[in-house]
């Protein structure tokens, strides 16, 4: 992809938004699919690679209404039914086409409750936007509306704007509600609890709410200014935040219930523990998890050299292991942290990588070097124990395993080796046992992640969870999802009770 500055799709987009505008005819389908689909204006990669800033900078207003113009307004919209929480895609997009961005946030905001973040961060080519009819028409995914960017564009409108308003709390109900991890899921659940009366108390591990929003995904994808703007809206709402609170250990979920007088509590408390490889060397110096490399520069912010107390080894030669978003954010935050050389080694090829497309090609254009069709065998040593390289086998893909994708099998004496200094893990996570081991009677599934029906109902009665501690690690919008149907489940509870 050839990279375009700002300027140069801003202007684009101003003439042909000039030119639909001197139009006398409206705008016929034919019309709407030869309007060309408008790129994301980003920072240039040779100036990106050395700083922790936004990547993708955003619609200008002109981009956006030529955007929404592209829409059809499909009758079956099949694109609602792409997206998990089903917001009303042509009736947001088509108030944006009208130049009514309130009545677009509004429209998103009843069925989410993170657009700045889910029009960030959603796998939108794989949701909403995989079945648009725009998208199909012209045979490409890429093609189709750009739904997720028009949803960052009114919810950043409306934060700049300075029109974000603190939710109506209804009269205080006097019952309490505990909620346990501060991820999407847990802020879905306090906001939608609190605004019916309940108390709402959050407890959370770090010292810092957000979840991954805040210690995993990077500032350079997510600013951290955008969830800090939601959790400061759940404590203008009232709520309660309680840090550096660790459930199963500071306190037990019984003692919650049954000393503290919480009358209903929320599991949120995502999927944080890191998956290792179980090769030979994976326990040498300069050997990370993704998780353990992401917290240190995102929470800790040890790429603040000068000011954060946090140290993080300056490496030269990197391998993250993976092919998903944690793979792409621990490889290009190893490039904004100096890396000379940053390897991606991933065992199938780029069609079967779990990462999104657009999080592949910003790896690509910071100049990180993609292995694929290789595997590692074990992690080389120097004489005092820290990464010296790493021993890696060639694959071909044969053929398909249980989840559909083709199986890469190794290719017999094709060992070669690469020279390096740091080897980030990142190939996947499970949820932490803290919780499971310290609660008698809480259900858990073979991968020990917590049983839920569909109300978010766990085994234990008052307990609710959601989010990735019950679906595994997913995605923010999943995880805000399951946060509203446990949340409504909860306030059906506590007015019968
Ligand atoms: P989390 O966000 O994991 O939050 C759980 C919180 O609970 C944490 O703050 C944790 O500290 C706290 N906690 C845990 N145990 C306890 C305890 N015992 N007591 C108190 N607090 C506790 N999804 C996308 O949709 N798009 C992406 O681009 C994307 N990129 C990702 C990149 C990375 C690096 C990672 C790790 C994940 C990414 N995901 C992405 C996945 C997404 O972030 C998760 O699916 C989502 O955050 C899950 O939300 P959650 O609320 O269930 O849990
Ligand atoms: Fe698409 Fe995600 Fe927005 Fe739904 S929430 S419309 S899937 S970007
Ligand atoms: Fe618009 Fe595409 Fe949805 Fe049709 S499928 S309503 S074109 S976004």
């Amino acid at each position: 992809m050839t990279y375009i500055s700002p300027e140069k799709l801003a202007d684009d987009a101003k003439n042909v938004l000039e030119e639909l505008n001197a139009r006398i005819e409206p705008l016929k389908p034919k019309d709407r699919m030869a309007i060309p689909a408008q790129e994301m204006p980003s920072q240039d990669p040779a100036v990106r690679r050395g700083n922790m800033e936004e990547v993708a900078l955003g619609y200008t207003p002109e981009q956006a209404k030529l955007e929404a113009e592209r829409c059809l307004q499909c009758k079956n919209a099949p694109c609602i039914a792409g997206c998990p929480v089903a917001i009303d895609i042509p009736g947001f997009i088509q108030a944006i086409a009208d130049g009514d961005n309130l009545k677009a946030i509004d429209i998103i905001k009843e069925s989410s409750l993170l657009p700045a973040v889910c029009g960030r961060v959603c796998p939108q080519e794989s949701q909403c936007q995989a079945p648009c009819t725009v998208g199909k028409a012209l045979k490409s995914v890429g093609q189709a509306v750009n739904i997720g960017r028009l949803e960052r564009f009114v919810a950043d409108w409306e934060r700049e704007q300075g029109l974000i308003e603190t939710p109506t709390v209804k009269p205080e109900t006097g019952k309490k509600v505990g909620i346990i991890g501060t991820g999407p899921a847990g802020l879905t659940v306090a906001a939608d609890v609190r605004r019916e009366g309940h108390a709402v108390t959050l407890f959370e591990a770090f010292h810092k709410p957000g979840g991954v929003m805040i210690y995993g995904i990077p500032e350079f994808r997510l600013p951290k200014a955008i969830v800090q703007k939601e959790i400061d809206t759940l404590t203008a709402m009232g709520c309660e935040l309680k840090t550096n609170f660790v459930i199963g250990r500071t306190r037990k979920i019984i003692d919650l219930l049954e000393q503290d007088g919480f009358d209903a509590l929320f599991i949120g408390t995502g999927a944080g523990l890191p998956r290792f490889m179980n090769i030979e060397g994976e326990n040498l110096v300069g050997v990370y998890s993704a998780n353990e490399y992401l917290t240190r520069s995102n929470l800790m912010r040890a790429y603040d050299k000068e000011r954060s107390a946090t140290p993080i080894f300056e490496s030269e030669k990197v391998a993250v292991l993976g092919g998903g978003n944690v793979a792409m954010d621990a490889a290009r935050t190893a490039v904004r942290l100096g890396a000379k050389e940053v390897h991606l080694i991933y065992r199938r090829t780029e069609v079967e990588m779990p990462a999104r497309v657009e999080e592949v090609a910003h790896a690509k254009e910071e100049g990180v070097i993609f292995h694929l069709l290789e595997n590692p065998k074990r992690i080389l040593s120097d004489e005092k124990g820290w990464v010296s390289g790493i021993e890696c086998l060639r694959y071909e893909l044969g053929a398909p395993d249980d989840s559909g994708r083709r199986r890469p099998v190794a290719i017999e004496g094709s060992e070669f080796e690469i020279d390096l200094d740091t080897v980030i893990v990142a190939i996947g996570n499970d949820s932490n046992p803290l919780i499971r081991q310290t609660t008698p009677g809480l259900e858990t599934n073979k991968w020990g992640n917590i049983i839920a029906d569909k109300t978010g109902k766990t085994s234990l009665d008052r307990i609710f969870a959601g989010g990735d501690i019950v679906l595994g690690a997913a995605t923010v919008i999943l995880a805000m999802g399951e946060g509203r149907i446990a949340a409504a489940s909860i306030n059906k509870m506590l007015v019968e009770d």
